[in-house]
């Protein structure tokens, strides 16, 4: 027997409060080896310390919160897998959500089509790509085989959009120099803050105001030489399904007060309430309004700082 097979026991027993039946299960070793295992030497001396490197892969082994399904993440059907003979499979990815924790992986649980139970389970590191070995389980399969199908079938791009997914949770943004052309930004347009970073939209930006639901977008100059302290707030009445339907107006607003109106579908009047109701007096919006536009001036100045390189000043 290893200390690796004790130590999970433990953390099961000890850490997660399981009894025999269910660690039984979720190890797929019989009961008896599990009391075995229990009242064995090496499980006696095994510690389940959670500090050491190897373990980092899989921190959320003996811990799972913090750990949020993906679909609270992004608007995502889940994986779908077709693991040759086997048939085909759902993968949920469930994400760590705490900017804090140094966690490096994304839990994986695969269920057979049709069924409720997960038949597989294990960690994936999303910098190597590979399975924590002491985080795998198998309810009634052939974990290893499970694994080497599901190897086939990880493209790079799937590997890319889970990496992305994975920050996303954590809150943590991409470089938008990966993915934006910078040659074609214009100093004189203001940009939509979510074309440029790739983040979900933050609940502070989803409000109610008389009872409806409505989704605000920002857009910001990001002209570095201009200090025009401001933001475009582009409000759309959210639908039933979290679509977006038309805008019903745009303000510019100072981020230390004042606004005014840039375009309406509504009344005057209605955009007078909607602002003393839900925007004038929102230290949170304004707070996230004021972060983002710094971000957007640091975009300016390295779009400025590439141009110039570009051009060999
Ligand atoms: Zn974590
Ligand atoms: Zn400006």
């Amino acid at each position: 027997m290893t200390e690796g097979l004790a130590a999970e026991v433990k953390r099961y027993r000890e850490k997660d409060g399981l009894d025999v039946r269910s660690i039984s299960k979720l190890m797929d070793i019989s009961m008896q080896d599990v009391t075995k295992i229990i009242n064995s030497d090496v499980y006696k001396e095994v510690r389940t310390g959670s500090g050491d490197r190897a373990r980092a892969g899989a921190r959320h082994l003996s811990s799972r919160k913090n750990l949020i399904p993906v679909e609270k993440i992004i608007d995502t059907p889940p994986m779908e897998l077709e693991l040759g003979k086997r048939g085909k499979y759902w993968v949920h990815e469930l994400y760590c959500g705490d900017s804090e924790c140094s966690c490096e992986s994304v839990r994986l649980l695969f269920l057979k089509h049709g069924e409720k139970t997960p038949v597989f389970d294990g960690y994936l590191n999303v910098n190597d790509f590979e399975f924590a070995s002491e985080s795998l389980h198998s309810i009634g399969e052939d974990a290893q085989a499970v694994i080497k199908e599901f190897f086939k079938d990880l493209s790079d791009s799937r590997k890319r959009v889970m990496l992305a997914r994975f920050k996303l949770a954590k809150g943590t943004e991409e470089d938008p120099s990966e993915y934006i052309d910078f040659s074609s930004l214009r100093f004189g347009r203001c940009l939509p803050y979510k074309d440029v970073f790739r983040v979900e939209t933050p609940e502070v930006f989803k409000v109610e105001h008389k009872g409806r639901g409505f989704v605000i977008h920002d857009q910001y100059c990001f002209n570095p030489a201009c200090h025009c302290n401001s933001a475009i707030l582009c409000v759309f009445e959210s639908g039933t399904s979290e679509d977006l339907v038309e805008q019903m107006f745009a303000i510019r607003v100072g981020l230390d007060g004042g606004y005014e109106i840039k375009a309406r579908e509504c009344e005057e009047n209605t955009v007078i309430n909607f602002f003393d109701d839900v925007i004038k007096n929102n230290k949170e919006l304004f707070t996230v309004l004021r972060e983002r536009y710094g971000k957007m001036k640091d975009l300016g100045r390295e779009v400025q700082k590439q141009r110039m390189e570009i051009n060999g000043n």
